[in-house]
């Protein structure tokens, strides 16, 4: 099949889902335009040097973590919080590598984790009907016609914040605080006296130890700089193809186009069709991609996905992030396994265990109960034992913060505590115990 030619907006001839229209097409040109001028905000050596790590996923030597936000926002945008999701996500990588001895590939969902695709474009209350919020990047969350009206000047906005979060997130993983000898403080105040707290100081406790014994053996951190320092990468759902298209660049050295808005984007399971916007704009750009495959995903649509968006069939290039809920895996996932096992296809698996467990609690807050979530990975881990492939990673909704936003884990939270702590501006996420519990139940699996 021979493709037409490929530009950075090509995609503007295909049909587009979920994607807002601007009252003011005059002011959105003008904003496109500002930001296809603006400093990138990652380089292609490093989206280049993150397909590498992932290639040693695909190939069952690594493993991939990759959690953040459901949805960054505005408001929430403070130090605090992006150091406090950096400091779980290290603990969570601790636990892994420590646990299951295997080197873990950290990818943030941060520094543009902004638009939301929505399962219906109005939202009413009462009689009245407007626009649904699609992320901070396109309109605000409060209920008026203002608010819900799309705003160019909206992308400036993400820009500055995702290059304040991510410079934020560089000296993090770079100055001094993903040492190895500050796995202490990694730990969260409200984390340390819970049971997961205190599984972690165990653990780094051990950690320590072996950190003294080496340098008794002469190796100090100085000498080892993976023990100073982490690579850290960022990545968000390609959805506001206007943004992407503007961070599209021809790098220097290989002339190959990259999305330089993050290291790794991907595409959402409401927004995958083979000959739409979304998989016709991410075919052109060079970065690893991620392709969310929810249950209605049929083996011969991912092998047709797969040829389109990685025909090379370069390793490293795809991450397929299964999100088929806790109740449908053991039934949908095999045959996608299968099939692409067969097709000689080389690529990440990873689990999503957050979209295929949602639901409406009584008090009518969003919720995912955390029986299903860990169902869904050990179910996961299950079905790629049994298929002989490589379960290489796990992808979580989370956050730094003590909220209430999933039901159960070890803190129990019920049903009528969901309204306590309840902040998130999307998808409810897990907090730093219940993520840290499952980082911990993750490694059991990945060790056995
Ligand atoms: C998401 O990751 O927030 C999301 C919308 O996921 P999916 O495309 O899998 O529904
Ligand atoms: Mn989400």
């Amino acid at each position: 099949m021979t493709q037409h030619t490929w530009s950075p907006d090509s995609w503007r001839q295909k049909p587009v889902r979920q994607v807002p229209t601007y009252p003011d097409s005059q002011r959105l040109s003008e904003v496109e335009q500002l930001l296809s001028g603006f400093p990138p905000l990652v380089f292609a050596g490093e989206a280049r040097q993150l397909k590498d790590q992932l290639a040693e996923v695909a190939n069952g030597k690594a493993f991939l973590l990759q959690g953040g936000d459901c949805a960054e926002s505005f408001a929430e945008f403070n130090g605090n919080n992006i150091r406090d999701t950096f400091k779980v996500l290290l603990q969570m990588a601790v636990v892994l590598t420590f646990g299951a001895a295997c080197p873990v590939v950290k990818v943030g969902r941060m520094a543009g984790q902004f638009a939301k695709p929505r399962s219906s474009d109005t939202e009413t209350q009462g009689n009245v009907e407007l626009p649904a919020y699609r992320g901070d990047i396109v309109n605000a969350i409060e209920f008026d016609e203002a608010a819900r009206s799309p705003d160019p000047d909206r992308l400036l906005r993400a820009y500055n914040q995702a290059a304040a979060t991510l410079n934020l997130l560089r000296a993090f993983a770079q100055g001094g605080l993903a040492d190895l000898n500050q796995v202490h403080r990694w730990n969260l105040q409200f984390v340390s006296g819970s049971p997961q707290g205190e599984r972690y100081d165990e653990l780094a406790q051990r950690i320590d130890e072996s950190l003294a014994f080496m340098r008794a053996c002469g190796i100090t951190s100085d000498k080892v700089p993976q023990m100073q320092e982490t690579d850290f990468y960022t990545s968000h759902e390609a959805l506001l193809l206007n943004y992407e298209q503007a961070f599209t660049r021809v790098d220097s050295l290989s002339g190959d186009w990259y999305d330089c808005s993050a290291h790794m984007v991907w595409i959402g399971d409401r927004t995958r069709d083979l000959d739409e916007a979304h998989v016709e704009f991410m075919r052109g750009i060079n970065n690893p991609i991620g392709l969310k495959c929810g249950p209605s995903m049929e083996p011969d649509e991912l092998l047709k996905l797969l040829d389109k968006l990685n025909p090379r069939n370069e390793p490293g290039r795809i991450t397929l992030i299964s999100r088929m809920g806790a109740d449908k895996v053991q039934e949908r996932l095999p045959q996608l396994v299968r099939a692409v096992q067969k097709s000689g296809h080389s690529v990440v698996w990873s689990c999503d265990p957050m979209h295929g467990n949602t639901l409406k609690a009584g008090s009518g807050f969003k919720t995912r109960p955390f029986d299903k979530i860990l169902s869904e990975v050990k179910s996961f881990f299950a079905v790629h034992r049994a298929e002989g492939s490589y379960a290489g990673g796990v992808h979580f909704e989370m956050t730094g913060q003590d909220v209430t936003e999933c039901i159960g884990g070890a803190q129990a939270i019920s049903e009528d505590r969901l309204g306590d702590r309840y902040n998130t501006y999307c998808d409810p996420r897990l907090n730093a115990n219940q993520a840290l519990e499952l980082a911990f139940l993750t490694a059991q699996e990945l060790k056995a």
